[in-house]
């Protein structure tokens, strides 16, 4: 059976336009005041000049950690590269001047505009070499090799 949609009357009101389109232009007015005088009291985050806190346990930027000599804590092992879905990882290692480790990593980069941000790196790696906590979440750069994170960025990150 077919429905009939009762529209509304339009009124003298409604059909001359010009005063809804004031009301309209008075709302703007309100919004736009109140984005002026009000800041605080808008919905919206007015970023990048407030960003919103971020969780501890949010996944940035990777870092990797040193040792207690300053030598990297990364065993070049390849297990993170491994387990990573987006193949952004590239380690290479060489022989390292700790008795105690057979092997560090000599290059170790990430290709941010591949990385998907999904820690898989940072759960494969045995040596607790590579975390996540940076709280680094923006990546702006003019160029794609910029967003190519060497082992230098990677260790002072965050
Ligand atoms: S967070 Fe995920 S995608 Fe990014 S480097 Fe680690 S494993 Fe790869
Ligand atoms: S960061 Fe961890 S998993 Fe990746 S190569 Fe280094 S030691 Fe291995």
């Amino acid at each position: 059976m077919p429905r009939i949609i009762q529209h509304p009357k339009r009124t003298l009101w409604v059909q001359s336009y010009v005063p809804e389109a004031i009301r309209g232009l008075f709302t703007t007015l309100r919004h736009f005041l109140r984005g002026l005088f009000k800041y605080e009291t808008l919905p919206t985050i007015p970023y990048p000049t407030i960003k919103t806190p971020i969780p501890k346990n949010y996944r940035g930027m990777h870092r990797l950690l040193k040792r207690a000599d300053g030598s990297p804590r990364c065993v070049a092992c390849g297990m993170c590269a491994a387990a990573c879905p987006a193949r952004c990882i590239r380690v290479d290692g060489g022989e390292s001047p700790n008795g105690q480790v057979e092997k560090q990593a000599v290059r170790f980069e990430i290709d941010y505009l591949a990385c998907v941000f999904c820690g898989l790196c940072v759960e494969a790696c045995p040596a607790d070499a590579i975390r996540m906590d940076t709280g680094v979440t923006s990546f702006v750069h003019d160029s794609r090799e910029k967003f190519i994170a060497n082992m230098q960025d990677l260790s002072k990150a965050g």
